[in-house]
């Protein structure tokens, strides 16, 4: 498991930025760089060339990554954004809510 508070899959809360208050999936964790791409956050325009696959050149949106200390996980179980600690169980580490106390891996 990552050290990280976040992984794949996971809903967050964006805690700074333009996209302040929004929330997202994670599509993707670069845990060397310590950041993230979350679904529709901290999108970019990027100018793409025509090529042979796409005969239009044009501007596409793609999102750009944010720094994995800007999220905060929300919790499937309560539903809320929420630290997350670690805890023992007979499964190994899991990670659960600070607020509920209920498993957030499961
Ligand atoms: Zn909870």
């Amino acid at each position: 498991m990552s050290k990280f508070h976040v992984k794949k899959g996971d809903k967050v809360l964006i805690l700074t930025g333009k996209d302040k208050g929004k929330k997202g999936k994670i599509l993707q964790v670069f845990p060397k760089k310590e950041r993230a791409i979350v679904e529709g956050i901290n999108l970019m325009k990027k100018h793409t060339r025509p090529t042979q696959k796409s005969q239009q050149g044009g501007i596409v949106e793609r999102e750009g990554t944010i720094c994995i200390s800007n999220v905060q996980i929300i919790c499937p179980n309560c539903g809320v954004a929420t630290k997350t600690g670690n805890c023992e169980m007979d499964k190994g580490k899991v990670r659960v809510c600070k607020k509920c106390k209920q498993d957030i891996d499961k």
